[in-house]
């Protein structure tokens, strides 16, 4: 029998990794975070902020995301820290024409059914909640209940709590094998050397699929690249989250999308200020696989969509441009359980353009899971077995 390190290894230092690391140590867990970087090295640090529910496909996706707020809502207190978490800045999703108005109102139908509370706006209606709007536009979807939040200080808050229930961690560490012992998952192998324990959690986002292939599973995790710009800091301009209606189809029915430029970049304009007046514009969902550059194309593409929408945008100076790499999965759904054929492994990765929302309800169910409760969620549509033949 090895020594043992740890109850539980957590691979991946991003919102998922702490959300979990820090939910099992408030159990009193003795849990190691191992991170081949620093803190926030992937997604987690190059990426928006939305809690926006009316951007999640109605079904278990939306109620997955509508659990994680009643968690939000509680969640700087508990971590006593400042998130920068805004409930209800609301939401809005712009459209520039009658088909694109056409589409939104009929997932606004469906999201009301799931029991949503989504409106549909007239383009001066949308104009008294975000006057910069362009008169132009044709109306837009409103979700009041729609937030956002500082994925950095959720992450690093969620550490530091952790740490104070005893958790530790290592950075600049890669996991370079997952250790069995038979059917049982004993421990990692890193390039610092072998660490030990009785269960062992990937929560490495983009790079799920690498670190689940060490055990020989196939599970269909791959980077999307979202290519953002982001500007000098200004006065406030935009108080809501937006996206346009194309997001939806970029994001869950590419397949419809004939343009061949769309469909290579998925340029689906968002905006978002953040509290010290800059203002993230983007975005692209482009499978190039680990590709971090950006491109002019893009990048062009993204100030034009965004000039449409919002005219002042063009008299803005934007000073620096980044990518980071949602972890796509082929049917929009993270991987969370635990792994058949593998006992002491679990899966919670894969949570595509959705992680920072749903880290809080992530944390809270893993936790669950491995410690072997009554969960407050159903997880079977999210089990990583859906893809084990
Ligand atoms: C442009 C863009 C906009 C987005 N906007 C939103 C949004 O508005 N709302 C929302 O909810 N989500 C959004 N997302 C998605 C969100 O950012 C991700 O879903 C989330 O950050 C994933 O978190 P994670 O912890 O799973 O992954 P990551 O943050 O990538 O963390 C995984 C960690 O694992 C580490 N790792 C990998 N391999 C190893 C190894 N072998 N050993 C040790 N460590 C390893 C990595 O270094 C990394 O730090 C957006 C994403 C992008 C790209």
């Amino acid at each position: 029998m090895n020594k043992k390190d740890a109850d539980i290894i957590v691979i991946g230092g991003g919102i998922i990794g702490t959300a979990v690391t820090y939910q099992l140590s408030k159990k009193g867990k003795n849990v190691l975070l191992i991170e081949k970087g620093d803190l926030c090295n992937g997604t987690t640090g190059a990426c928006d902020a939305y809690i926006t529910p009316h951007t999640k496909a109605v079904g278990p996706s939306l109620d997955l995301c509508i659990k994680s707020q009643e968690i939000w809502k509680t969640l700087e207190d508990e971590l006593d820290e400042d998130l920068e978490y805004e409930h209800n800045c609301g939401g809005l999703q712009v459209c520039q024409n009658e088909i694109e108005f056409e589409l939104v109102s009929e997932n606004a139908a469906k999201l009301k059914k799931g029991g949503l509370e989504v409106h549909m706006l007239s383009i001066n209606e949308a104009r008294k909640i975000e006057p910069a709007l362009s008169k132009t536009l044709r109306g837009a979807l409103y979700c009041p209940s729609a937030g956002k939040v500082n994925p950095f200080k959720t992450t690093y808050a969620y550490m530091r709590a952790a740490r104070k229930n005893n958790a530790k961690s290592l950075y600049h560490t890669a996991v370079t094998g997952v250790i069995r012992d038979e059917g049982q998952v004993v421990g990692v192998n890193t390039d610092k050397g072998d660490y030990y324990a009785d269960t062992v959690v990937n929560a490495a986002g983009s790079w799920g699929g690498e670190i689940a292939k060490m055990l020989g599973y196939d599970f269909p995790i791959v980077p999307r690249r979202g290519q953002l710009i982001v500007s000098e800091p200004v006065a406030p301009l935009i108080n809501t989250t937006m996206q346009t209606g194309m997001y939806m189809v970029i994001k869950h029915h590419p397949e419809m999308i004939t343009d061949e430029r769309v469909k290579r970049l998925g340029i689906g304009y968002c905006i978002e200020q953040t509290k010290d007046g800059t203002i993230l514009l983007g975005f692209t969902r482009e499978l190039v696989g680990f590709d971090k550059r950006t491109t002019l194309e893009a990048i062009e593409g993204i100030i034009q969509s965004g000039i449409r929408h919002i005219p002042m945008l063009k008299d803005i100076h934007f000073i620096r441009t980044f990518s980071g790499f949602r972890p796509y999965v082929s049917d929009n759904k993270p991987l969370l359980g635990s792994v058949d054929g593998a006992l002491g492994f679990f899966m919670a990765a894969g949570h595509e353009g959705d992680g920072i929302a749903l880290s809080a309800i992530t944390g809270v169910l893993l936790s669950e899971m491995i410690t072997d409760e009554k969960l407050s969620f159903n997880v079977e549509d999210f089990s990583p077995n859906r893809f084990i033949v």
